[in-house]
C-alpha cells in the first residue's frame, strides 16, 4: 500500500521469494513479497525478471526483454481512458474484462509489493486506473508509476480494492492522490444515484492504513483551517467548498 517505505524493502527481505529483484522498464529495484508467477515461466531460482513498463509482460531473457521494448504495442499510450489530467500527470482507467491479459500481468507484478491482497487472476470484475506520467521533454514515452483497483459492483460500496505506487516512484504524495480520484469517482457515481460514497477495501493492510490516516487527517485539516480563515474574515456562514486546485481536478473527472 502507499505510501510504502524502500528502506522497509532493503531491510526486510521477505522470505521465500521466488523474485529477487525486478527491472522495470530500465529501473532495477528490489521485490517485497512472494511472487505469484506461474512456475513453468518463473522459476524459483529467479534472480532477475524483467516486466515491461508498459504492458506488464514478463520475462527472465533479458534478450527477448529487449526486442519486446521495441515493439510494445502499448509502447506510444497506455491502454483504456484517460479521465484525469494536470501538470503531466493522468489516470487511464482500464476495464479489466476488455483488457484481461494486461490486467492479469499489472497484479502479478504488484504482487511482489502487496502483502495481505490476493491477486485477483479473475479480473474482469475489476476496473484498475493507471497512474501515467509524461515528461513534457520527452513526449514520446509515458510512464507508468501505480494505479489502484476497484470493483466494477461492490455490495460494501468499496471504492478502492489494491492500491500500489511503485517503489521507484514513492514518497511524493502519488497515493493521495489516487487516493483522492477513488473518492471523488465514488462521489461522482453517488451523484448520479449509481452508488454511494464509500471507502477502501478492509481489512486495510498495516502500511495502507496509514496511509489513509495520513491521508483524512490532512483533508480534516484543511477543511478547518478553511473554516477557520472564514471566521477569521468575518465570514461566519456556511463554509462553501473554495475553488481549489483540487476541485478543479475533480471537475475534469466529471467531464
Ligand atoms: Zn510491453
Amino acid at each position: 500500500m502507499p505510501p510504502t517505505s524502500s528502506r522497509h524493502a532493503q531491510n526486510s527481505p521477505p522470505a521465500g521469494t521466488k523474485v529477487n529483484q525486478v527491472i522495470l522498464g530500465n529501473l532495477l529495484f528490489k521485490t517485497w513479497y512472494d511472487a505469484l508467477y506461474p512456475e513453468e515461466l518463473v522459476n524459483k531460482e529467479t534472480d532477475t525478471l524483467y516486466v515491461c513498463g508498459w504492458c506488464f509482460r514478463y520475462t527472465c531473457d533479458k534478450s527477448a526483454y529487449v526486442g519486446h521494448r521495441r515493439v510494445c504495442q502499448l509502447r506510444s499510450t497506455p491502454p483504456g481512458t484517460q479521465i484525469y489530467n494536470d501538470a503531466g500527470y493522468s489516470v487511464w482507467e482500464v476495464d479489466g474484462e476488455r483488457q484481461k491479459l494486461f490486467a492479469q500481468n499489472l497484479s502479478l507484478f504488484a504482487k511482489l509489493f502487496l502483502d495481505q491482497k490476493s491477486v485477483c487472476f479473475d479480473v474482469s470484475g475489476f476496473l484498475f486506473y493507471l497512474l501515467v506520467y509524461i515528461d513534457p521533454e520527452n513526449p514520446g514515452v509515458h510512464h507508468i508509476l501505480g494505479y489502484f483497483s476497484k470493483e466494477k459492483m461492490s455490495w460494501d460500496a468499496n471504492n478502492l480494492a489494491c492500491i500500489l505506487i511503485f517503489p521507484p516512484y514513492q514518497h511524493n504524495q502519488l497515493g493521495k492522490l489516487l487516493m483522492g480520484i477513488s473518492y471523488r469517482l465514488s462521489m461522482w457515481e453517488s451523484e448520479r444515484g449509481i452508488g454511494t460514497v464509500g471507502g477502501p477495501e478492509r481489512p486495510l493492510s498495516e502500511m495502507g492504513e496509514r496511509s489513509y490516516i495520513r491521508f483524512w487527517e490532512e483533508r480534516v485539516a484543511r477543511y478547518f483551517l478553511r473554516d477557520l480563515q472564514q471566521v477569521t474574515n468575518g465570514n461566519g456562514g456556511p463554509v462553501k467548498p473554495p475553488k481549489t486546485k483540487k476541485r478543479r481536478k475533480a471537475k475534469s473527472l466529471s467531464g
